[in-house]
């Protein structure tokens, strides 16, 4: 981030603490880091020495390969890694992980872009912009490749893929050097070179690290370094017919530009030698600065209920089991976004969960705890009918007048006064919630259900209830349509218990209910979504995550709300009484024809 002093609410001292604040703590009062020269942009050793004193304390990066659209575990690293920059002096890159040809398009670019901004992170610092493509950096890799071949550490070998495979050995058996391992630097080279002006076929040979095919870490025994790859890149073109391999290329992105905390996932934990021995034999040909960036892992994100690979994302939008990947069930940054997630929420779930070294998985209602959390001090309330059945208040013309109707109002927000008043009409007829009624209330029911006679022959009254904000009303009856349904509800109108009113709490009553006139009430869709798994843990153990999509996760229906909602706009959000917190659909929401989707209830009632 760009502000190198941090602002009262960021400075790590209100912070928990993790293994990684520690180790940069550390750093920074031991200046590991503090000899580093900065040349203005990412560069080799030469590069850098002639630069200034680094003016970040740190630098991490994110660096997402753009091959699909970020989701809730991108998420976490991005609010670490921009997080603990701008919480220690530092920078954070923002670099697309572009060495791979064959999956990458600047859809995914420009929709990693969007995630991280509107997270609320940017890459500008000191007058720069750090945001970079590691496809930039290929010229350098292909120098470095060159250098470990005449300084003895790489070779190209031209044994099959299946050879190479085998002579690898496994976690009991050591493997087996190559037949090419011993040829000379000169003769790599030029090998390498043919490699380079395409005159091999793609998987005819491969160069290799030479490190040590005993190593009992299988990652050092010889890994490839570049392979023959005919594609066409998004940034480079046909300039290349070799592509690096990602172990060998990202601890050079690392060190190009700087980077002091590389932290990542720990599947790459075993990657670590690696990695460090690379740092090592480029420094000691003078190709990189040192000191050299350190690897850091943490444990991955793995939240209930969703899955966290781009692939299985894709896989779930290219088969149509969702709408697109910014459908509100996809725990995409673009989906959590249109379902009703605002930065704060998922910046406050990055920190709660913390960082760890232990996998473990972090319940979904976690995430859902966050979003109720940060909506509850800012939303504004109204009123929503989900499920419409018209009430009717068969003594207004004689208590109220013939056809008028009754101006109400309520808080914008119940704790903060200074928002104002929303206001909305009672007349007549009201549209109720239809599980509000109950002809026949089981214990405990306290909303509306009509007169009745108890078992022992006495005749009971029907119940008393307040409309929220408006009237206490007295339940007299309904009506029903030839199956059954309840067409409407009676009931009558107690005189003088007008909410806000003198003397209007004199008649006790055990049930409120929200409602909306039929007189102004609007008409709008809303789109009632739940988990899209029903199984906690969709694709544990290789389990096919398709067999357990939960066929009830959308449901819509056609609400009324009441008339402030007129002037809502696409990602305005509510707490609509009662029955959560809705958010106007940003790409379907009009004014005239109102959409809202249900971001979270107000309980946690999942499975209840
Ligand atoms: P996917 O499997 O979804 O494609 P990935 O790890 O391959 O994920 P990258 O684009 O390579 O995706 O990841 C960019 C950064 O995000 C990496 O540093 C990676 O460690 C981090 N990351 C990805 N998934 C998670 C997760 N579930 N939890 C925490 N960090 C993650
Ligand atoms: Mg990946």
């Amino acid at each position: 981030m760009s502000s190198p002093t941090p602002s009262k609410a960021t400075t790590p001292e209100n912070k928990p603490s993790n293994f990684l604040r520690q180790i940069i703590e550390h750093d920074l009062a031991a200046g590991t880091y503090a000899t580093r020269h900065w040349g203005g942009s990412p560069g080799d050793a030469a590069h850098h020495a002639q630069g200034q004193s680094d003016p970040a304390k740190i630098r991490t990066r994110f660096p997402p390969e753009p091959n699909g659209y970020l989701h809730i575990g991108h998420a976490k690293s991005i609010c670490l890694n921009f997080g603990l920059a701008r919480d220690y002096g530092g920078v954070c890159h923002l670099r697309f992980d572009d060495t791979n040809p064959e999956k990458e398009d600047v859809e995914y670019v420009n929709s990693i872009i969007d995630a991280v901004k509107w997270l609320g992170f940017d890459w500008q610092a000191n007058g720069t912009s750090h945001l970079y493509q590691a496809s930039d950096y290929f010229d350098f890799m292909y120098r470095s490749a060159e250098y470990l071949i005449e300084s003895g550490h790489a070779y190209v070998d031209e044994q099959t893929v299946e050879q190479i495979r085998i002579n690898r050995g496994d976690f009991g058996k050591p493997g087996v050097n190559s037949k090419f391992r011993a040829r000379t630097p000169a003769l790599n080279l030029a090998r390498f070179r043919e490699m380079r002006d395409g005159l091999h076929e793609d998987g005819a040979m491969v160069l290799r690290a030479r490190i040590d095919m005993a190593s009992p870490n299988i990652n050092l025994r010889d890994p490839a370094i570049y392979r023959i790859r005919r594609a066409t890149h998004h940034n480079t073109g046909d300039t290349w017919c070799i592509y690096p391999m990602y172990t060998f290329a990202h601890p050079i992105e690392d060190a190009l530009e700087n980077i002091t905390h590389s932290i990542c996932t720990l599947e790459f934990e075993d990657q670590r030698p690696f990695y460090d021995w690379l740092m090592e034999r480029l420094i000691e040909g003078g190709l990189l600065a040192s000191p050299p960036p350190h690897q850091y892992e943490f444990a991955r994100l793995n939240l209930t209920y969703v899955v966290t690979s781009k692939r299985k994302l894709a896989q779930l939008v290219y088969d149509h089991k969702v709408k697109g990947w910014d459908d509100p069930r996809m725990p995409t940054i673009v989906g959590l976004r249109r379902r009703g997630y605002t930065p704060e929420a998922i910046q406050l779930f990055a920190e709660r969960i913390g960082v760890t070294k232990s996998d473990s998985w972090i319940d979904y209602s976690t995430l859902e705890g966050c979003l109720r959390e940060t909506l509850d001090v800012s939303a504004p309330r109204a009123m929503a009918v989900l499920d419409p059945v018209k009430l009717v208040l068969s003594n207004w013309d004689e208590v109220m007048g013939a056809g008028k109707l009754d101006e109400c109002s309520a808080p914008i927000h119940p704790h903060h006064p200074e928002l104002g008043k929303r206001s909305f009409k009672i007349g007549k007829e009201v549209w109720i919630d239809r599980s509000d009624f109950e002809e026949a209330p089981p214990k405990g029911f306290f909303r509306l259900f009509p007169p009745r006679t108890d078992p022992s022959g006495t005749a009971l009254p029907g119940s008393k209830v307040r409309l929220k904000y408006g009237h206490v009303i007295e339940c007299t009856g309904c009506t029903k349509d030839a199956a059954g349904k309840i067409t409407e509800v009676h009931a009558t109108l107690i005189h003088d218990t007008k909410s806000g009113t003198p003397g209007s709490d004199s008649v006790k009553v055990k049930g409120v209910i929200t409602w909306v006139a039929v007189a102004d009430g609007l008409s709008a869709e809303v789109r009632l979504y739940d988990r899209l798994f029903t199984d906690a843990q969709p694709d544990a153990g290789g389990k096919d995550f398709i067999e357990s999509l939960n066929p009830n996760s959308l449901k819509v229906v056609q609400a009324v709300v009441e008339p402030s909602l007129a002037s809502a706009k696409a990602d305005d959000k509510f707490q609509f009484e009662r029955h959560g917190y809705f958010v106007a659909d940003r790409v379907d929401h009009a004014a005239g024809k109102p959409v809202f989707n249900l971001a979270v209830g107000l309980k946690d009632s999942w499975g209840k």
